[in-house]
This record gives structure tokens, C-alpha cells and sequence, in this order.
């Protein structure tokens, strides 16, 4: 390849742990995974400095054990989150270089550079594999690079993305989109079998990495792919499976030579690499080796590890792998054997353990294995950045969809949650709900908008909120249209307009505490299906209660306009006026409020049989109110 494919745009996969660059070659119309000057189609995501330079990749993770401290892997756990995320505290425990809070509670990465006290920022480290990433395709591309598509976790939240671009522009990238990895992998797989795909086909990627677990539900139908659902978890991976095994031979060298080597970045180093590297053997061979010379003080340590025995390490994280996949196909509302194929991605779906639960989940299918899982989220971030550019000449555009993770909506009267946005809805979206004023002459109304399943809003997880003002002096009731709009990043934000006047307001959603985690939306989801009933007694107490509020509202009216419409006799008034002081009473009676939906609703029954004959006059002259 050469001089012709100036300006080309590549797709990179950005891994926790290796990252991956892929470019669409027009020529040979296939896709190129590019090799770096190892000659390997993946790069380890690790930046290292030194007294006198900087490495990144290879060069950083070869020399991790004997600089641990300054060698800085795993930004991607960091980029977009706080300091004190509980998340992030968990993870610094096992890393051997040092975190601080910055400003805004920013982790900061604390490296020693050129001999002084270096503070970097996630992004920035992730710019540093980035600019590698497009060292290594310029290298081959033999011109330089500008554009690219970078892949993220399905469930990265917004700041997590925008951190992602941010990084891309601090490597001098162009970032042309941010698209989901599983979403990637589907595109890889589409390509690779476009040809059967004259019928819809549902395709289950299972992506299992070094440091995220993704599963997703995809239907493929010609050129169009569509997600159905996503799940997963931004903490489940191969590194997990590595501390798992550091863990038991850290133990193991306590029990031999009794002396603890958990304090020690530099030991707990070199025994992870071990690690890791028996885990890779164990996906072939069903006992292996552990040896790290001098360990500590000077001892050396051997031991060997069976299949079983790491299986049964890790056999929690397996299963909830499996867990996963369950409740992905039912938010697809699909079943196991309507799926067609099930893709494998990601380096740690190559555990014979993990594919053994995963055929056995699915029937005994066989799993696809065709692409390699180290290089599919890459190639389909190339054939994106292709599709984008204009690169691709011949191969049919392809219509590529992605989901909302959770139901997206605001506040409504009795804090009741107005879904806007249901979740699993295909992005890029944009929806708009009218709604109305709650009191008379209502200046402004507050716009809370909060994601998750519960009816109530109190349990689900708050976004942001803004003031719209601009409202006439006008009865409530007073409409204004809120709409949310998602674009293909992923990235929410949310407008309002009063009708009539044109008075209008939005925001973006990067609030400090973010969209949720993984686990976080998964607590939800659970929540959301145990406490269905609590929820709809929740959502028949808001309706009881607005009934109520609503019958208030007009019968006041009623009796203020009787002189003009409704000719209301001293007696009606008289029944009318103590009806109101109950209802009044029993909405707005404080800490005596009735907690009993029962109580609210033989009111309104009792309001409804007492004022039938009059509310039809009510809604004749409804104009009025
Ligand atoms: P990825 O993030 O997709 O590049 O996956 C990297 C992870 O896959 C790392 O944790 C690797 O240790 C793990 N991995 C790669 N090859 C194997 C293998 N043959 N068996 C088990 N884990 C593997």
C-alpha cells in the first residue's frame, strides 16, 4: 500500500489492555489489520517514563517490571471518572503507580519524567496510545493520518466518551465517531457474511476482554444491522482472572517462605506477568508452569497451576458472564434458540471454560470463531471509518445502529419518572413530549431528567436539570414541548420550549456524577424488575393523588365562575366547599398524609359520584380554566 491511500481513515480499538488499528483497503476491498514494529496486530495500551524518555507499547510493557511505579497501564478504567468513583479506588489498590485527586476530584497519574514529579491526566495517557496507534498505520500507510473511528464499551457513559475524543484530539486525530465495540464486531462479522444474511439473522457478540465484558444482541438483515440490547461490565476481564491467580500464589509464597510480597508494586508486577502468560498457556495445554526468578529478596519462586484449579478461581466471573447473556436475550425479548450465530471477541473469550459455558448455554451451538477476537472490534472500526470517509467505493452503505442502555425521561407531578427515551431504543434519537404547567401563572418549571426502570424518579439515577422560564401569566396548564436528542457518540442532551412565546432552554448531560456504571445500571435493571409491584402502587398512588389535585383545581373553579356558567344552588356550593377541605386535607396534610392508595381513591370515587352532574357543565366551559 502506498502513496494513494494519503488521507485514509483508520479504525482504532482502544483497549484497557491492547489496543488494535485496522485500515479499509480499497484496493484488495478487505480490511487491513496493521502490524506494529513487532510485527504484532496488537500493541499493549501501556505508556512508561524513564529518566531520559518516554515509551509506549511494547517498549513500555517490557520494561513495567523493573519500573512499576512510572509504567501506567489501564487509563481507560480512569478516563471520564472521578477520584473518589468507588470504582476507581477499587482498581488503585492493585496498580503499582500512584493516583491523586486533582482539581474537580480528576485523577491525576503521578509518574517521575526526566527526573522531576510528572501529573498526567487519563486522556492524556490515552493519547499517548493513540498517537502510537497512529504511528504504527502512518508506518505502514507510508503517509500521514487524520481521521479516525475509536471504539469504546458499549456502556461508557457520556463523559467517558467525550474523554475518549478529547484524547484523540490531544493525539492530533480528527475523531469522526465513537462507536461501540460490540457494535464493531458485528460490523466485522456482517461483512464476513453479508452473503447469507438475505434473511434477518440475530447475532449474539460475546466480548470479553482484558479489562470489559460486552454482550450484545445485533439483527442483520441485508445491509442493515440493528442492536437489539447490550449488557455488560466495565470491570470483568482477563485482568481480573490475572489478580485472581496473583492472589493465590501470592499466598502460596507467604505459606513457603513466609513473606508477604502484596506491598511490593515491583514483585506483584513480575508475578502478574507470569500470570497472565500461564493463564494464555491454560487455554491450550491443561497444567503449566509459574516461575519469577528472585522474586523477593532474592528468592526465587516456582510453582504450576491446573485448568481446574484456575477455572475454579474465576468460576464466579464466568458464571456471571453466562448471567449477562441471559439477561441481554431477554431485554432483546429473544430467545437462546432464535439466535443464529455467536460471535467470540476479545482476547479472554478464547478460555475453553467460558466457551464451554457459553455453548452449553446456547444448546451445544457452535460458537463463531472465524474472525480473530483480538482484531474484530478493530476492523469494524475501520470499515466504519471507511463508510465515513467516503473510502469505501463499492460496499453498500451500511445502516448501523446502536440502543440506549436505560429509559431516559423527567420529573413528573408526584415524582413520578415521564419516560421520554424508553431504554433499548436505537440512537441516534431524538423524541420530544409535550407537557403543561402544574400551577396558574406558573413562571418557570424545573427540568429534572433522570435515566432507569423505576416508576418513581427517587430510585433512579439523576442526570441534570435546568430552568425554563419565559411562561406567560396563564392558567396552569400552560404547554411546552422537552426533547431529548441522543447522537451517534451517545451523548444526550435535552431542550425545552414554551409554546407560544418561543422561550427555550437545553443542557448536555456531563454532571459530575455522570450516567451510570455497568454494575450500577445492572443493580438497576434488577431493582427495576423486583420492585415492579412496589411500582405500580407507586404509579396508582401519583394517579390517585392527581386525580384528586385535578378535581380540586376545577371544582374551585366551579364555585369562582358559578356567577358566569354553572348556576350553582347554596346547597351544591356548601357540599362542594367541604368536599374540597377533605380532598385539600388529605393531599397537603404533611407528615398526615395518607400513606393508604385506598383512602385517596375512594375520595376521588366519592368526588367523581358527588360531582358527576355538574362536571359535564365543568368541561363544557373548560376554556374557562
Ligand atoms: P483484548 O482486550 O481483547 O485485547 O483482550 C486481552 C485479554 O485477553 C488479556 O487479558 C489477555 O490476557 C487475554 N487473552 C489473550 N489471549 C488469551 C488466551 N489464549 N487465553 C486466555 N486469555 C487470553
Amino acid at each position: 500500500m502506498g502513496k494513494k491511500d494519503k488521507g485514509c481513515a483508520i479504525g482504532i480499538d482502544l483497549g484497557t489492555t491492547y489496543s488494535c488499528v485496522a485500515v479499509w483497503n480499497e484496493q484488495h476491498r478487505r480490511v487491513d489489520i496493521i502490524h506494529n514494529e513487532q510485527g504484532n496486530p496488537i500493541t499493549p495500551s501501556f505508556v512508561a517514563f524513564t529518566d531520559d524518555q518516554r515509551l509506549i507499547g511494547v517498549a513500555a510493557k517490557n520494561q513495567a517490571a523493573t519500573n512499576p511505579e512510572n509504567t501506567v497501564f489501564d487509563a481507560k478504567r480512569l478516563i471520564g471518572r472521578k477520584y473518589s468513583d468507588p470504582i476507581i479506588k477499587n482498581d488503585m489498590m492493585l496498580w503499582p503507580f500512584k493516583v491523586i485527586a486533582g482539581v474537580d476530584d480528576k485523577p491525576m497519574i503521578v509518574v517521575k519524567y526526566h527526573g522531576k514529579e510528572k501529573h498526567l491526566f487519563a486522556e492524556e495517557i490515552s493519547s499517548m496510545v493513540l498517537s502510537k496507534m497512529r504511528e504504527i498505520a502512518e508506518a505502514y500507510l507510508e503517509s500521514p493520518v487524520k481521521n479516525a473511528v475509536i471504539t469504546v464499551p458499549a456502556y461508557f457513559n457520556d463523559s467517558q466518551r467525550k474523554a475518549t475524543i478529547d484524547a484523540g484530539t490531544i493525539a492530533g486525530l480528527s475523531v469522526k465517531r465513537i462507536i461501540n465495540e460490540p457494535t464493531a464486531a458485528a460490523i466485522a462479522y456482517g461483512l464476513d457474511k453479508r452473503t447469507n444474511c438475505k434473511k434477518p439473522r440475530n447475532i449474539f457478540i460475546f466480548d470479553l476482554g482484558g479489562g470489559t465484558f460486552d454482550v450484545s444482541l445485533l439483527t442483520i438483515k441485508g445491509k442493515e444491522f440493528k442492536v437489539k440490547a447490550t449488557a455488560g461490565n466495565t470491570h470483568l476481564g482477563g485482568e481480573d482472572f490475572d489478580n485472581r491467580m496473583v492472589i493465590y500464589f501470592v499466598e502460596e509464597f507467604k505459606r513457603k517462605s513466609k513473606l508477604d510480597i502484596s506491598g511490593n508494586p515491583k514483585a506483584l508486577r513480575r508475578l502478574r506477568t507470569a500470570c497472565e502468560r500461564a493463564k494464555r498457556t491454560l487455554s491450550w495445554t491443561t497444567c503449566t508452569t509459574v516461575e519469577v526468578d528472585s522474586l523477593f529478596q532474592g528468592i526465587d519462586f516456582c510453582s504450576s497451576i491446573t485448568r481446574s484449579r484456575f477455572e475454579e478461581l474465576n468460576m464466579d466471573m464466568f458464571r456471571e458472564c453466562i448471567e449477562t447473556v441471559n439477561r441481554c436475550l431477554n431485554d432483546a425479548e429473544i430467545e437462546k434458540s432464535k439466535v443464529h450465530d455467536v460471535v467470540l471477541v476479545g482476547g479472554s473469550s478464547r478460555i475453553p471454560k467460558v466457551q464451554q459455558l457459553l455453548q452449553e448455554f446456547f444448546n451445544g451451538k457452535d460458537l463463531f470463531k472465524s474472525i480473530n477476537p483480538d482484531e474484530a472490534v478493530a476492523y469494524g472500526a475501520a470499515v466504519q471509518a471507511a463508510l465515513l470517509s467516503g473510502d469505501i467505493k463499492k460496499v453498500p452503505n451500511l445502516v448501523l445502529s446502536d440502543v440506549t442502555p436505560l429509559s431516559l425521561g423527567i420529573v413528573a407531578k408526584g415524582y413520578i419518572m415521564s419516560v421520554v427515551i424508553p431504554r433499548n431504543t436505537t440512537i441516534p434519537v431524538k423524541k420530544t413530549r409535550g407537557y403543561e404547567t402544574g400551577v396558574d401563572n406558573q413562571s418557570s418549571v424545573l427540568i429534572q431528567v433522570y435515566e432507569g426502570e423505576r416508576a418513581g424518579v427517587r430510585d433512579n439515577n439523576f442526570l441534570g436539570s435546568f430552568r425554563l422560564s419565559g411562561f406567560p401569566c396563564a392558567p396552569r396548564g400552560h404547554p411546552f414541548d422537552v426533547w431529548f436528542a441522543i447522537d451517534e457518540n451517545g451523548i444526550l442532551t435535552v431542550s425545552a420550549e414554551v409554546k407560544n412565546t418561543g422561550s427555550k432552554n437545553e443542557i448536555t448531560i456531563t454532571n459530575d456524577k455522570g450516567r451510570l456504571s455497568t454494575q450500577e445500571i445492572k443493580r438497576l435493571i434488577q431493582e427495576a424488575e423486583k420492585f415492579q409491584a412496589e411500582d405500580k402502587q407507586i404509579l396508582r398512588k401519583a394517579n390517585a393523588m392527581n386525580s384528586l389535585d385535578e378535581y380540586i383545581y376545577k371544582m374551585r373553579k366551579a364555585l369562582k365562575n358559578d356567577c358566569i356558567n354553572l348556576k350553582l344552588t347554596s346547597a351544591e356550593k356548601e357540599k362542594i366547599s367541604s368536599a374540597i377541605t377533605k380532598a385539600t386535607n388529605l393531599l397537603d396534610g404533611g407528615n398526615s398524609k395518607p400513606k393508604e392508595i385506598e383512602v385517596l381513591e375512594d375520595c376521588v370515587k366519592e368526588l367523581e359520584s358527588m360531582f358527576k352532574p355538574i362536571v359535564g357543565k365543568i368541561d363544557l366551559f373548560s376554556s374557562f380554566y
